[in-house]
């Protein structure tokens, strides 16, 4: 593996396909004990988790569900302040035990924000599964119950993860480049 340019900005090598899928594996050997005989709905954050949810849900055992939202970010008035909301969450999850598929907590503001409307409508449990942690940047206080891995606060992308639009497809995960 060598460094790519994306758009302007210089990529180095960080995190290899094997070492994704394997940890991926991991994430899912716990989450099918976790989850006996239970059906959990995965709720999957599009676009970034997109090829996450894909290898994860593959390896899940204990009859799960899927679905997928997007969250839209907007500026609300004065008084409500930063808004998210959520598109395409066409499921109850009323009494329902919901794990939440991320690609990355970074400062942890986005799921921060759109949680409480989540547990609104009173899931049976609710749980943070991440492909991607990065502890240092976290400002917002946010429990992620799973990360395949943990990392420094350094922009990456590939495996689903984007700069601006492209490097999605990568099958590495790549960091920026000092
Ligand atoms: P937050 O700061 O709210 O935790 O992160 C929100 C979103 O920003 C993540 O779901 C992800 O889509 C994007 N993001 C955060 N850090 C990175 C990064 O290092 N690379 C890429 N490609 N996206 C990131």
């Amino acid at each position: 593996m060598s460094a790519i340019k994306v758009h302007d900005k210089l990529f180095v090598p960080f995190i290899a396909e094997e070492t994704i899928l394997n940890k991926v594996k991991e994430l899912a050997r716990k989450l099918n004990k976790d989850y006996e005989g239970k059906r959990p709905l995965f709720i999957a954050v599009l676009n970034g988790s997109f090829m996450f949810a894909s290898d994860l849900f593959k390896e899940i055992t204990v009859e799960p569900e899927i679905c997928f939202i997007r969250l839209a970010s907007y500026k609300g008035t004065q008084s409500t302040g930063h808004v998210i909301t959520a598109v395409g969450l066409d499921v109850d999850i009323k009494d329902r035990h919901v794990v939440i598929i991320e690609d990355i907590v970074d400062t942890g503001k986005t799921l921060h924000t759109y949680l409480p409307q989540l547990l609104n409508q009173q899931p049976a449990s609710l749980k943070i599964a991440v492909l991607l942690h990065k502890p240092e940047a976290q400002t917002h206080p946010v429990k992620v119950d799973y990360a395949c891995m943990t990392i420094s606060n350094k922009f990456v992308l590939g495996y689903g993860l984007d700069y601006d639009g492209l490097g999605r497809n990568i099958r590495e995960i790549y960091q920026l480049s000092e």
